[in-house]
This record gives C-alpha cells, structure tokens and sequence, in this order.
C-alpha cells in the first residue's frame, strides 16, 4: 500500500504518461470535429495528433490517465449537432513522447466519398456574429464555419476542397485566411469561409435583368418590396425561390395566379420558432427538426383560429402547413428584418426543376417575379427544400434533398457499381459504390425536356464525383418511363423491378429488416408483371422470393394517364364495375354532374368497348374514387389533392366503424391471389352519400375499412412483420389507422421514415431488391 502511495504522480510523474490511440465514428468529418478536439487538447497541454482517415477520425493522444480520461469525457459532452460521435474505439500505445498537438493532413480521406456532406443550416455562432453590430460579419449573407453552410450544393468534384467548389471565385482576405489557417478558430479549414471584404456579393435585379442595387442595400430594399406585396426571386443555397409577404391576400394570390397553381399549399418560412409557434401547433418532436441542421419544411397542424393573420390563400382546405425557419444567413436576415411569414416556394414553371442559374431563372421567372435578390456564388447542384412530416411522433421524410442529401447508407456487403434510376413522378436515383448506397437529390417528374435533362446531369454527376460507371443499371418495370428506357443503349446489365416491391423493399431495407416479411405497397398506379397497372398489393417477402399474394379488385381507368388529374373518371370505372352501363343514371352524383351529356356517352362508349380504358387495383385511383363521390374534388390541381382532400376531412370526424367488404380468391397470370373486394364499400358509401350523411363521417369510415382489410389479410398470412410503403401512406390517418389496427393484433408494422414512401424513395427500393437477391449470386 505504501509504496503504491510513494509511486504517485508529484514522485514520479513520467511514469504516469500513457499514449492512447482512438477512433471516433460518427458524422465526425468535415463539421469542425478536428478544430473541436484541437482545442480540448490544448487546454489540457496533451501531446499527439488528429486526422480524419477512411474508417473515422483517429486521435493519437499523449498525457497523464487523469488528464486523457478528462480529455475524452470533455469530446463527449462538447460534441454537439452536427456532430455526432456513434464510437470511441480506445487503444493504448507504446509512448513517442510528442511535444505538440497537432492537425495532420490526410493521406486518404479523400478516397473516401463521404467525404461528400450535406448542406447545413446557419449554426447558432454564425448567427451570433452576423447579428452583432461588433463583429466583422454583423449582417454579411454569406457567413459560415466549419459546422455549418452549404457543401453539396457547391462542390463540383472531390476532394471537397474550395478549389473543387464554387468558392474557387473567391480570394480569401487577410483576416480570412488567417482564420481558415488557425487551429483554434472554428474556421479552421472551413472551405466557404468569406468575409464581406473577399466572398459572394448580393445584387437585386428587376425583372428584365437591370442591377439595382448591391451589397446591404439589395437586402433592405428586398425587405421592402416584400412588404409592399412584390413577389421576389431569390437565389438560395440549392436553388430560386420565390418569396411572398404570407400575411398579404393579394401577394399570395398574384402568386398563385402568376405561377397557375390553384390551390396546391405554398411553404412559409417564419422569422423564429416563437413566431411559428404562433400561427401553428407544434409537438417537442416537431420543433426539434424545425430547428436541427437539416432544417426541413415540416407539415404542421394550423392552429384553428386563424388570429395573426396568415393569409387563407397559403393552404386553403388543409389543416396542415408546410413550415419551415431560416436556414441560410440571408434567409435568416431577411426574415429577422421583416419580421413576418413568408411564403418561400420553389423557383420553377410547374413541373420543372427549380432554377440555379441567375440567367435561367431571369428566363424563367421573369413574368413571375417583380424583382430578383441573387448572388455571384454558382449554385453547382440544384437541392430542394426537403419535407418531413410526422406519424405518431415518428417523422417521415416525404421528400428527401437538402440537408439529407447526398445520403450515404452502408452497403451490407461489398459489390460492383450499380445505379437504380427510380420512377417517373418524384424521381431520384440511387448509386451503389463500393460499400455504400447514395442516394441523390430529389429531381421530380420526368415529364419536361427540361427535368429529363436534368435527370442525365445528376447521374452524370454522381458518375463523375464517385468516378464510378455502373455495371449493372436497375430500373422500373415500366418499358416507357424516361428513366427505363434512357439507358438502353448503355453496355450493363439490366434489371427490372416492379413498382410496388420497388416500395416494399424500400422499407424493408430502410428498417433492416430480415425475411419473412408481408408487404402492403399501396400507392397510385404502377406497371405490373401482367402488363396490367397495380397499385394495392399484397407481398410475402421471403429469401428465396418476392410473391403477389393479395390485391383490390380491379376497375377500369377511363381514359387511362388522365384518371390521374380527373378523379371522377375513377369513380365512374368503379360505378361502371359495379353497375355496368346503369351507371349514367346517377344523375345527382357529383362525379357524374361534372361531365357534359357528350362527354358522358363516349365514356360509356369507352367503357363498353374497353377503348383506352385499363384495367386498374391502384389504392390511389380508389381514393380519388370516393373523393369524387363525396364531391370533393372531380379534377385536380396537383398530385393526389382528391386524396389529400379527402384525408383532410376524415379528421372532422371521430367516428369508429368500418364499411362491410369481402374477400374472395381470383385466379391472376395462374395465381390464386387473395382479392378485397370494394363492391359492397362504395355501395354503402353512395347509400350514406344518398341518406345524407356527413361527407366527414363517411371519409372516416373508408379509413377504417381500409385498415381493417389489410389487418385481415395481414390475419391470412400470420407473418409478424408487416411493411407499410407506396404513397399512400404518406396519408397519416391511413397510416396511423392500419398501424394502430395490426399492432391490436400483435402483428409489427413499419413505415417509411428516413427514405420516402412516395416515388422519391423508388430508386431506393430498387437497389435494395437487387442487393437481397442478385448482386451476391
Ligand atoms: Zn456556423
Ligand atoms: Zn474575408
């Protein structure tokens, strides 16, 4: 004992030094992690070294045990968002005796392509500065550190260096070189680092191009003429985006006239959290995203009076509002110094990609946009805001890009290049390198010249950036989506993958989940294996396969790709399943008092012939079905509004019952597979519509039947493990519903969180059907 108490550190204090080797995994690169563990090293005069390396960030560290352990301890508790320390793996080592701390420069961290970050929302330091009258950067727009501002949106190659950025443009100044240079400052290798004196520089616009003003005056002037009702195009991190005063009925619906968008909801950026919380009702969960780095538009409630006046225009007929708070500086200025909501939309024609070039979105935007707020810093990938909604406390990414992306997910073994080119609608792709899957920005429809252009220019991209050729190429089963059939004439292999397992795999994969598995991919329309178009469907996922084991009765679509914006002609395909040509005598419908009396006999003539009129089991097409019914919605101004509509009502309603149905076995391409029948549920829904009964109550009602159906079916099989994917549980009362249904009956439901259930997540789904079953054969 005593010679343990003569041994102590004031006798013998070289003794006491140890040499301890660490490898810290995590979101540690590129977030101002080295500069972090710099500091606290040297506060603590401990010797050694740190660098980033492909497998994470190694710390070689020398020091008495008592100062190392206060060391580590420090790292974890100073480790803050964006960082993220997942491990600390500990080695001790044999004594160098270092003299200094030092921040070495890696040899292969630029191999790695992780190395490739997200875009980050402005970090509580930079607003400090930007908002000190004191500071060198009080109000300069294009302030970041290490921890946060824009990366991929500005890197054109790797290693993300700023000569690989578009920050190239600009000489660091002086003091800015000295900070990007110092160890110690939070700076430190930051590679957009820029002053007002040496970086990106604003300019406000008019509509025809002629600079009016630069620098701080651009910015308070912008304010102006958003407060007087202009309508503003801005150049942001990822792209343009349109700004509007939200609490002005007249600005927003100039905007909706100029950007012919009837009623789609717009997204409103507000000044702070507080002002946000005013408008609208916030969960803890919701409001921790809203703040956090990749700063979504979250769906929130709207509070039900309506007392601060947002204008009705924003989201008319929706409960929900896409919010959102600054996430760049100049976001953040502009907001601070208005002081009111505003609407922040994308910058683009419908259906186009949003704008990143000054001269295109003058093209553009011009007859949209009074005046233009831009920059001289380019904008090398486009990246939208990304959506994030929230199920039960659980957030669910409906669009995923900016702040997200590129998104990096490990491959469960190594393999060859391969790329998954997604869908048609909410299109993305999906590149599998060598051990990881990126997944890439969001692109949207491939309808226009202009998106499928862009759609070549991310794949090249990735190509480029990963420095990766694909040898095998998966793509949807559709033989005339753009991105099936742009790449036929490539030397790789192909593979196809329905779009309905292209949605369960997603999720499957997503929750790493392990077989047997049942899938209900219910979703809008999709190409099916028997040349018919499927969207409610049944799968058992097991290793050796993927089975069709169930679906909704089939009806005609007539009309085909129009159904989709024209609800009513679904209902009249399910009227006409049911009642065959008896269907024009419903006279008092809604669905059928929205056609002329001639446009009503040729669809019967369509019907009757089966002309142009195929046959459909979508969940999506149902939905518009009885949205049409109920008289909500006959054609529609975007993408699943008659769903949407419908859903929105059914939470007027507190109602708990089920409509009748009943299943039966149909015999499809020489399978027995299990059909619900929905021929007993819309005739009760037209006896409530004719008794009178609330649109509401009747809304609920479908709900609950179709959650009652899938726990039946999930009964059939009496597989534990139920995966809810396709669009149509981006519908949280359908989501919550079926979920709260099979979790009754012991049964594990998953859902889409992080990667879209929508065909935003496709190209995902399909990489991940491709790794279960073919790239390790
Ligand atoms: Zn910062
Ligand atoms: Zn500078």
């Amino acid at each position: 004992m005593t010679s343990g108490f003569f041994h102590n550190s004031a006798l013998d204090a070289k003794s006491d030094i140890e040499r301890v080797k660490a490898l810290i995994k995590g979101v540690v690169q590129g977030v101002g992690f080295r500069p972090l563990v710099f500091r606290l090293a040297t506060d603590l005069v401990l010797f050694g070294s740190v660098k980033n390396t492909c497998h994470g960030v190694c710390i070689d560290i020398e020091g008495t045990k008592e100062k190392i352990d206060i060391f580590f301890k420090n790292l974890n508790k100073k480790a803050v968002s964006p960082i993220s320390i997942s491990s600390i793996d500990r080695s001790s080592e044999p004594l160098l005796g270092y003299k200094v701390f030092s921040i070495e420069k890696s040899t292969d961290e630029h191999s790695h392509s992780s190395a490739l970050s997200p875009d980050l929302a402005i970090c509580g330091e930079c607003i400090a500065d930007i908002s000190d009258s004191r500071n060198r950067r009080y109000r300069y727009p294009f302030t970041t550190c290490s921890a946060c501002g824009p990366r991929f949106s500005i890197v054109e190659s790797l290693p993300y260096d700023r000569d690989n950025t578009s920050m190239r443009a600009f000489q660091m100044c002086a003091q800015c070189r000295e900070e990007f240079e110092n160890p110690s400052n939070r700076r430190f290798h930051a590679q957009t680092n820029a002053c007002s004196a040496c970086g990106p520089e604003l300019k406000l616009l008019d509509s025809s191009g002629k600079l009016l003003l630069c620098g701080d005056a651009a910015l308070s002037a912008t304010v102006n003429y958003i407060k007087k009702g202009h309508i503003v195009a801005l150049k942001g991190l990822g792209g343009f985006q349109l700004l509007a005063d939200a609490t002005s009925d007249q600005a927003v619906s100039i905007l909706r006239e100029r950007k012919q968008r009837k009623s789609k909801p717009f997204a409103v950026m507000f000044p702070s959290l507080s002002e946000l919380t005013r408008h609208c009702l916030t969960s803890i969960y919701e409001e921790n995203v809203l703040v956090g780095r990749q700063a979504p538009i979250v769906l929130v409630r709207k509070k039900a009076a309506n007392i601060f006046g947002l204008s009705a225009f924003v989201a008319p007929e929706n409960p929900f509002l896409g919010a959102m708070l600054p996430y760049t500086p100049l976001h953040y200025l502009l907001c601070n110094e208005l002081g009111i909501p505003i609407i922040a939309t994308s910058g683009n024609q419908s259906d186009e990609p949003i704008c990143i070039d000054n001269a295109e979105a003058l093209e553009q935007l011009s007859n949209i946009a009074d005046l233009f707020l831009v920059h001289d810093r380019a904008i090398i990938h486009h990246v939208d805001d990304s959506i994030v909604q929230f199920i039960d406390k659980q957030p669910q990414v409906i669009r995923l890009a900016r702040g997200f992306i590129p998104l990096s997910v490990p491959r469960e073994k190594t393999g060859e290049f391969a790329l998954a080119t997604g869908g048609h609608l909410k299109n993305a792709v999906v590149m599998a390198l060598h051990d990881e899957i990126i997944v890439s920005q969001y692109i949207g429809s491939l309808d226009t010249g202009k998106s499928r252009d862009v759609f070549s220019k991310v794949v090249r991209n990735l190509e480029n950036i990963y420095r990766a050729a694909p040898k095998t190429i998966i793509h949807d089963l559709h033989p005339d989506y753009f991105s099936t059939s742009t790449f036929t004439s490539r030397p790789a292999a192909k593979i196809s993958v329905q779009h309905h397992i292209g949605h369960a795999f997603s999720c499957f994969c997503e929750h790493k989940l392990s077989f047997p598995a049942l899938a209900i991919s219910w979703d809008g329309t999709g190409y099916g294996t028997d040349q018919t178009v499927w969207g409610a469907e049944f799968f058992l996922l097991r290793d050796s396969e993927v089975r069709r084991v169930g679906s909704f009765k089939p009806f005609m679509l007539p009309g085909g790709e129009r159904a989709v914006y024209e609800p009513r002609r679904s209902a009249i395909g399910l009227l006409y399943e049911i009642f065959g040509k008896d269907v024009l005598g419903f006279k008092t419908l809604p669905s059928i008092q929205s056609f002329t009396g001639e446009e009503l006999s040729l669809l019967e003539q369509m019907l009757e012939k089966k002309i142009n009129s195929p046959y459909c089991s979508s969940m999506g097409r149902l939905f518009d079905g009885v949205s049409s019914l109920l008289g909500l919605v006959q054609k529609s101004d975007y993408e699943a509004e008659a769903a949407i509509r419908l859903e929105s009502i059914s939470q007027l309603s507190t109602l708990n019952k089920s409509y009748d149905f009943k299943f039966s076995y149909a015999n499809v391409g020489g399978e027995n597979i299990l059909t619900a029948d929905w021929g007993f549920l819309i005739r009760s829904i037209l006896e409530d519509i004719g008794n009178g009964k609330p649109q509401c109550d009747i809304s609920l009602k479908f709900h609950h039947t179709l959650a009652t159906i899938a726990c039946r079916v999930a009964e059939v099989f009496g597989i534990e493990q139920i995966i809810l994917s396709g669009g149509c549980f981006q519908n949280r009362t359908l989501c919550q519903l079926v979920k709260k249904c099979l979790e009754a009956k012991n049964f594990r439901p998953f859902f889409n969180q992080l990667i879209p259930t929508n065909d935003n997540g496709l190209a995902f789904g399909q990489m991940a059907y491709y790794e279960k079953y073919l790239s390790q054969q």
